[in-house]
């Protein structure tokens, strides 16, 4: 079907009262980004609803991009036409003997919200159904649960037909519960908590530590690739790059190797924790998971958070490594995570770190270190460079 627009329903959004104005304002952006590949479409938000307008965009490869955006409840492809009574049962009548295959149960579903038009909700019912019939005389009306419901909805601006309703991806719209850094390694972890944190509305600047020449261009690549599966639920990422060597060459130059991890895990908080006050960031999203790792046992993280007094959000927590994957393969980042590219913490990896680092020796071994001085050096490195939709993969091909 030529659909001439989208007409998208708000998700909770109607729920928040004196802000509903920028959450539509941030909904719009994020859909604009979001859908930056079709240059045609038009975003209007409006008070109770969304309009994406076409302009010969195919809507076909715009709804499976729309049912990822947060903050949208569900949609409707719709077509607009004149609000003219000859017009819509015209349209009508052909839109049913597209979507009819002579066994479906049917209803019509009327609306006038410009009260202006000539005949009520109820009459422009009888009128459509009565059109419907005149086509299809075998055809069954059936007001609960019918196989088709053709809406026809009369606005100021025009009549809107519609058939489909398409459910979206829920959530708040991506910016709306204000900024957080994610730490972003290239595993599978982080980026499915930079999903989950984005879904109720986060906006998300991706923080990411590399160590050249022990990392390569590709294991970069990798984290930008990941960043960009993000873009789709609600628009374009920083994505900042960490210059990480120094510290952890200085690590394992001068700190037993027990204690490696817990302090570069340390100074990675700080770092990310300087970037977050920098950027107005308000709390910091990891992909820790409880027991995973050396690294996310209680112990552990008691140690590594003592240095930041700022919130940190886990969403992946207490999640099972397998249901971690679940989400990982539907947001379609499982697959560019598995990527076989060694990331910083990989590489400088001790044979034995510790589960219960003693808090007393982690403080005596950072006094052999120039704390200071190698993080407002690797501050002083840091890269930002903006991640948008766009074509999806091309950069990613050189790598297969
Ligand atoms: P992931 O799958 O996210 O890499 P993981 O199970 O491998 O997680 P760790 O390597 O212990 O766990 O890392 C724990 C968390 O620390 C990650 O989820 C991520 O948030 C952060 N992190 C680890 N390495 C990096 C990195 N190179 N850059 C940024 N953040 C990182
Ligand atoms: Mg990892």
């Amino acid at each position: 079907m030529k659909y001439s627009e989208i007409m998208v329903r708000y998700g909770e959004l109607s729920t928040k009262g004196k802000n509903r104005r920028t959450f539509i304002m941030q909904l719009a952006q994020n859909v604009k980004e979001a859908l930056a590949e079709f240059p045609n479409l038009r975003v209007r938000g409006e008070r109770d609803r969304m309009h994406l307008l076409l302009n010969g965009e195919d809507s076909e490869l715009i709804i499976p991009k729309l049912t990822k955006v947060f903050g949208i409840q569900n949609f409707s492809p719709s077509i607009r036409v004149e609000k003219d009574l000859a017009v819509i049962k015209a349209k009508a009548q052909e839109m049913m003997q597209e979507i009819y295959t002579g066994t479906e149960t049917f209803k019509i579903t009327g609306k006038r919200s410009d009260h202006h038009f000539e005949i009520d909700s109820q009459q422009l019912q009888l009128f459509l159904g009565n059109a419907i019939v005149d086509i299809f005389p075998d055809i069954k009306a059936q007001m609960k649960r019918p196989d088709i419901n053709l809406r026809v909805e009369i606005r100021d601006e025009g009549a809107y037909l519609s058939y489909e309703t398409i459910k979206g991806a829920g959530g708040l719209p991506v910016g709306t519960s204000g900024r957080g850094m994610l730490m972003l390694s290239g595993g599978i972890d982080s980026p499915v908590a930079g999903y989950l944190a984005m879904k109720r509305g986060v906006e998300i600047e991706a923080v990411h530590f590399a160590s050249p020449p022990y990392t390569s261009e590709q294991a970069l690549q990798k984290a930008k690739n990941l960043t960009q599966k993000l873009v789709a639920f609600g628009g374009d990422i920083q994505f900042i790059e960490v210059p990480f060597t120094e510290i952890q060459e200085e690590i394992k130059r001068s700190l037993p190797q027990g204690y490696w991890m817990t302090i570069t895990r340390r100074m990675m908080l700080r770092l990310t924790d300087m970037i977050r006050e920098a950027r107005k960031g308000l709390v910091i999203i990891n992909g820790e998971s409880l027991g995973q790792v050396a690294s996310q046992t209680l112990h552990s993280m008691v140690a590594i958070n003592e240095v930041s007094a700022t919130p940190i959000i886990r969403p992946v927590i207490t999640m099972d490594k397998l249901e971690i994957i679940e989400i990982a393969e539907q947001i379609e980042t499982f697959e560019l995570s598995v990527q076989p590219f060694e990331d910083c913490c990989t590489i400088f990896a001790p044979p034995q770190p510790k589960t219960r680092p003693n808090i007393d020796k982690v403080h005596q071994y950072e006094e052999r270190l120039d704390v200071e001085g190698l993080l407002a050096r690797a501050f002083a490195g840091i890269k930002v460079e903006k991640i948008s939709a766009q074509q999806e993969t091309t950069e990613f091909a050189d790598f297969l």
